[in-house]
């Protein structure tokens, strides 16, 4: 188990980065300037419980101020030119490749996650600026069919205005400029409420990126705290859009909030992603990416493979191969050692994630390996004999948990992962394409992979879910065109038209 470390080590080590380091964001607020805040959050490393510093903490009677300077900044920034920026994009981009590692080490002590895990956000995050700024080359609109020769009719996209971006903690960095990033370069303002556990990662590091990247004051802006500063957000008047990425309970009171407002929302929500194996898969492929898709990040991402559905014929032997995997998997504090598993984000997910483990144990499933825990660092545990009406089979977990549930048959195995009001990502390991195919395009879910796990992200896919995953948003790709922009038609002619009246 980790040591804790000193105030002072962890200090240096974080904060060694040209970002972060002139230290203008310490206790502050992000408006466009750094403004310093009558309170503040104090941000915690779930590994060691060392503070790694504290931002400025914003009020919900602030937010008309805010939303009033985005609106002018908002207002300049869609008369730039769309090389303009794009070129801001790119500099933004620069801004985070130039202090890589740095951001890393960042993300792995305020997320917990492992290093590969922050060298894949950082990249993610990378990536959407540069996508973004790729938006700006697509047509900006249609010429349309005119009745009148003398007329021109066309349509054009024209940006939304002010929009709310509410993110999560897991990702923090990378589920923040998902929605920022395609927002700001289409020529919205953005108003960003991270989390309150990741707000350096999920915050001040995005507001130094577009201060440093030139973009007019007010266009990026970021409100600190939790449930009262998100629902201000959300009812905020003047602002035009929300983007929600967290838990289906929240999406559900943001999206009420949002639609009594007459708001555009983007609810990108939980999951309980069915991981199916038949019986003529690889089996130490199907394992191998099992383990993956339900440990990576200790089952903290929306995308787990959430229930292995594991044909009877080779189910035994899939168990043992998973429960091996699972017991090799070091644990411990990913930034000062070698671990595949790090902490959970706090007590109150691990007491709920030990709660789903217990009372599913309690009513027939069957420990194979993990159940145990020590502070925020949980086993990774795989739960055979699970079945319908269980917590594991039921819940998004949200922790290193695999609940393996057994079905006779490729019928049963789609009723199975089906059997949910999620739907976000499934997978299907099988040595049959054909299998393969039949069996994924029954999955009723946004994403689905054949021959691989439930995880999957890129800034250059039409990401989203349905059902209780969400309200059929869609990040990435052109269909950030249709998210972060609205259609004008217009229509032009030389002359006045006549009427009979
Ligand atoms: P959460 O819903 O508790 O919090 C998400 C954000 O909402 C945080 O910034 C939080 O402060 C804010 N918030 C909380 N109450 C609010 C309210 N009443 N009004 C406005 N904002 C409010 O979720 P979490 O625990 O941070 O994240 C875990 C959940 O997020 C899981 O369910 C996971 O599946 C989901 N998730 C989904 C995706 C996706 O792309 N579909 C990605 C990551 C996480």
């Amino acid at each position: 188990m980790p040591s804790a470390n000193t105030e002072a080590d962890v200090d240096e080590a974080v904060f060694h980065s040209v970002l972060l380091g002139d230290a203008v964001w310490r206790g502050q607020i992000f408006d466009g300037d750094w403004r310093e805040a009558k309170h503040t959050l104090i941000v915690r490393e779930p590994a060691t419980g060392a503070t790694l510093g504290e931002v400025g903490a914003s009020e919900p009677a602030d937010m008309a101020y805010t939303v009033d300077r985005a609106r002018q900044g908002q207002r300049e920034w869609a008369s730039w030119t769309a090389d303009q920026r794009a070129a801001v994009m790119r500099k933004a981009a620069q801004l985070l490749e130039d202090d890589r590692q740095e951001i890393v080490d960042l993300i792995v002590r305020e997320t917990g996650g492992v290093r590969g895990k922050g060298e894949v956000e950082i990249q993610g995050t990378i990536d959407e600026c540069y996508h973004s700024a790729a938006l700006l080359i697509q047509p900006e609109g249609e010429l349309l069919p005119s009745p009148n020769p003398a007329r021109l009719s066309l349509a054009r996209r024209v940006p939304i205005g002010v929009v709310g971006v509410i993110a999560p903690w897991n990702f923090p960095m990378l589920l923040a400029m998902r929605s920022v990033a395609p927002a700001i370069a289409l020529g919205n303002a953005v108003i960003l409420k991270p989390d309150p556990q990741t707000p350096i990662s999920g915050g001040a590091v995005l507001a130094r990126v577009f201060e440093l990247a030139g973009v007019p004051k007010g266009v990026f802006s970021v409100v600190n705290g939790g449930a009262d500063v998100g629902e201000a957000l959300v009812e905020a008047p003047g602002v035009r859009m929300i983007t929600f990425t967290g838990s289906t309970a929240v999406g559900r009171r943001v999206g009420e909030l949002a639609g009594r407002n007459l708001k555009k929302v983007a609810l990108e929500l939980g999951g309980k992603s069915p991981f199916i194996v038949l019986d003529d898969a690889d089996l130490d492929a199907a394992a191998s990416a099992g383990a993956w898709g339900s440990f990576l990040h200790q089952g903290q991402i929306c995308m787990a493979s959430g229930r292995h559905i594991v044909h009877r014929k080779i189910a035994d032997d899939y168990i043992e191969l998973l429960a091996r995997k699972a017991k090799a998997l070091p644990v411990g504090d990913p930034y000062r050692a070698e671990v595949a598993i790090g902490p959970i984000i706090n007590s109150r997910q691990i007491e709920r994630v030990h709660k789903i483990v217990g009372d599913s144990v309690a009513a027939g499933a069957e420990l194979a390996a993990g159940g145990t825990y020590d502070g925020l660092f949980y086993q990774p545990t795989v739960l055979a004999k699970v079945t319908s009406g269980m917590p594991a089979y039921e819940l998004e977990i949200f922790g290193p948990v695999a609940p393996v549930i057994v079905v006779a048959d490729e019928e049963e195995a789609i009723r199975v992962a089906n059997d949910t009001e999620y739907g976000l990502s499934g997978a299907v390991q099988t040595g049959s394409l054909e299998r393969g195919l039949r069996v994924a395009q029954q999955i009723r879910s946004g994403l689905v992979h054949i021959n691989d796990q439930t995880i999957h992200d890129m800034a250059g896919i039409p990401f989203g879910g349905s059902g209780a995953s969400g309200n059929g948003s869609r990040f990435g790709s052109t269909t950030n065109l249709d998210e972060f922009t609205e259609w004008q038609w217009m229509t032009i002619g030389g002359q006045p038209v006549r009427y009979p009246f």
